[in-house]
């Protein structure tokens, strides 16, 4: 690739303290993990165009040294740099390694992981697209700003980091993992920044940052390619059979219906464009035509309301998987994974409620909730412990696929294995496996979450347990058993 220099800009010593705000906020993770340089020439930073340019997200390639080239930059420095991202055409494994999103890459500031408190975002700022690492939970927080393109087209855009930052590998007890940091190695004082110097950019074109009266740093998409509202609806178009089925199993929790008079999957409506740009993502990376439309508001029937939780009170969340319009997967006999999901969290409910916990229910009856409300509704509850309980499916023509499967994404792996390990010692099903997926609730919870996968409703062994009330309650106690477990109980 091009070997390109860029000219030094004077580093702002003035943007010297401390990380305002997040000195008391629990740093554990960070204690783990360290850092190791890259060779600036090994990685680039990308704005990669989603939807034809209408906006940006990151994407972080890194190579592999001595092995096929896995971009190409043409460009001058300070000028637009395009990158051609030749692994997205050829089969790169073992020579490039690509992050696309939060748990690929993130902030880390002065040896502290900041991935909790800041999430990556490239927004279009003029002729610009800047890469700003954007506060998650300190509103008030400015954004900061880490590079820009200097320069804009609809094409893959390389980010020119600012004086001070790199790019660094994520060593976890000293051996590198493909985790990639933004660094920057200096303390930077945001705040101070931002009241009393200059910009963190000396760029012409930088608004300030960070002033309590700067807009939201977010661009809306163009009014052509996004029909209204504030909100981001991410679908696929049917074009086969099997369409709602691969869908799901990149989130179980997407249904059918239709957007502009069209059939589609819809996996769920954010408010967030970063989130609905992830699950984008998701599905394409598992070849999915997938499509973020506008919407005015979110097509939600019902949003869970938090009742008052008991002080001091151990709670645990229970996700009933689908509902309302949306029946889930049907399998032999008509069977609906809905009534299956609400029978067996109702159950969970009570048995935990009668070991003294209180349990809140993302849904209660059979109405439909959005993906993204699922998840907020536990973060908002402060729960313990997040369990949604699914049915799953494939095709009618595979009775012979039963078991039983249960997915974590982080720390929600033991939680995963007292659950599963609790089914299979009380219900004679098959083990399909403890497995680690991206599921947006699984991801999206801040607590350890697990997602149950209870039997198929299109298998011929486990459709005929769910038609007996008897066995579903052993599965349910088995679940309450293992969450039980899990919590010391
Ligand atoms: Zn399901």
């Amino acid at each position: 690739m091009a070997l390109l220099s860029r000219p030094l800009k004077t580093f702002l010593t003035t943007a010297a303290v401390v990380l305002t705000g997040l000195a008391a906020a629990p740093m554990a993770r960070a204690q783990q993990f360290d850092q190791q340089p890259i060779d600036p020439n090994l990685a680039v930073a990308i704005a990669s165009p989603v939807r034809n340019g209408a906006f940006y997200s990151l994407m972080i390639l890194t190579q592999v040294p001595n092995q096929r080239q896995c971009w190409q930059e043409q460009g001058q420095a300070g000028g637009p740099i395009t990158v051609d991202p030749l692994l997205l055409n050829f089969d790169f494994t073992g020579a490039c390694d690509r992050s696309t999103d939060g748990n690929g890459y993130s902030v880390r500031i002065n040896g502290q992981d900041l991935g909790v408190h800041y999430r990556l975002e490239v927004s279009a700022r003029q002729n610009d697209l800047v890469l700003f690492a954007r506060p998650t939970r300190d509103r008030a927080a400015p954004p900061i700003e880490i590079g820009r393109t200097n320069g804009r087209t609809n094409g893959f855009l390389k980010i020119q980091l600012n004086p001070g930052w790199q790019m660094t590998r994520r060593t976890y007890n000293g051996q590198p993992v493909g985790h990639i940091y933004l660094t920057h190695d200096a303390p930077l004082d945001v705040r101070l920044a931002a009241g009393a110097t200059p910009p963190l950019s000396q760029t012409p074109n930088t608004p300030p940052v960070g002033r309590p009266t700067t807009p939201p740093m977010t661009s809306p998409p163009p009014p052509s390619t996004v029909a209204t509202g504030n909100y981001f609806r991410v679908v696929v178009p049917i074009t086969g059979p099997n369409t709602l089925q691969q869908v799901r199993a990149v989130e179980p929790e997407a249904f059918r219906t239709t957007a502009d008079g069209q059939e589609v999957v819809q996996v769920g409506v954010f408010r967030d464009r970063q989130r609905a740009d992830e699950v984008y993502n998701a599905l394409v990376a598992a070849s999915l035509p997938a499509k973020i439309l506008g919407a005015s508001a979110p097509a939600v029937a019902s949003t869970p309301t938090l009742p008052p939780i008991p002080q001091g009170s151990l709670v645990v969340v229970i996700d009933p998987g689908h509902g309302g319009r949306d029946p889930g997967a049907v399998g032999i006999g008509g069977l609906q994974e809905k009534q299956i999901n609400t029978a067996i969290s109702n159950r969970v409910q009570q048995q935990l409620q009668a070991a003294g916990i209180t349990v809140l229910m993302t849904r209660s009856s059979d109405v439909f909730v959005d993906l993204d409300a699922r998840a907020q509704y536990a973060n908002r509850a402060g729960a313990s412990v997040f369990v949604s309980i699914h049915a799953n499916a494939i095709s009618m023509s595979r009775p012979e696929v039963n078991g039983l499967e249960t997915y974590y994404f982080s720390s929600g792996e033991r939680l995963a294995r007292s659950i599963h390990s609790a089914v299979l010692q009380n219900v004679s099903m098959r083990d399909r496996g403890v497995r680690q997926a991206r599921f947006y609730v699984l991801r999206y919870t801040t607590m350890p979450s697990v997602l149950v996968e209870t039997g198929f409703v299109t298998g011929a062994e486990d459709a005929a347990r769910f038609r007996d009330p008897a066995a579903v309650n052993r599965i349910a106690d088995s679940v309450a058993r293992g969450i039980l477990n899990y919590l010391g109980r």
